[in-house]
């Protein structure tokens, strides 16, 4: 479970010469798989301290991210976090890679702005968020729970990332793949020393 990601200070693991070049070109790949913030949950993500930075618009997955993948309705704790980011002015799309059906009965009742079938980390549904929210990509931030689609897609798409600890400990079908491909990344760039653990 992931607690705290963080970039090494040093890069003095590297020994040989020759494999300075190799792992600068990957180095720059994985820059894309790399949050700038990581917290333990949604809630950690305080509406006052956004609007301090400047921030007008949150873009936040679903599944994982702000319940369990399986849960269909908002929590109490979790409309009470979403009522927080109105009253201080903050807009909020929901962008899931999941269907019409699960998104629109979360989203509904609480009144939330979302896209489906999103395809993250394809650009287009961040693109589309950012022009429906009429907000500057600098204004956003792009939450989720997964390295391989949310926080891929916003680096790519320019924003800034914050990655939160999965709500729960088991994933739908594709996201199971997709967590096995997250932790070769993570053991490599831990292998590196590019990040390291806490916790
Ligand atoms: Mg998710």
């Amino acid at each position: 479970m992931i607690y705290v990601l963080k970039l090494a200070n040093s890069l003095a693991i590297i020994s040989r010469e020759h494999e300075v070049e190799t792992f600068y070109g990957v180095l720059g790949l994985l820059k894309l798989f790399l949050p700038d913030e990581h917290v333990k949950d949604i809630f950690k993500i305080k509406a006052e301290e956004l609007k301090k930075r400047g921030i007008k618009g949150v873009i936040t997955d679903l599944d994982n991210t702000l319940v369990e993948w399986d849960r269909p309705e908002a929590t109490p704790e979790l409309k009470k976090w979403f009522q927080e980011m109105k009253e201080q002015g903050i807009i909020i799309t929901i962008v899931s890679n999941n269907n019409q059906e699960r998104v629109k009965q979360f989203s509904d009742p609480i009144g939330v702005d979302y896209i489906y079938e999103a395809r993250k980390p394809m650009g287009r549904a961040f693109r589309k968020a950012l022009k429906d929210m009429k907000l500057k990509k600098e204004e956003i931030v792009v939450v989720g729970d997964q390295l391989l689609t949310d926080v891929l897609g916003g680096n790519r798409s320019g924003m800034h990332t914050i990655l939160v600890v999965p709500v729960a400990q088991t994933d739908g079908f594709f996201t199971r793949i997709n967590r096995k491909i997250e932790r070769s990344i993570l053991n490599y760039m831990r292998k590196k020393g590019m990040i390291y653990w806490e916790e």
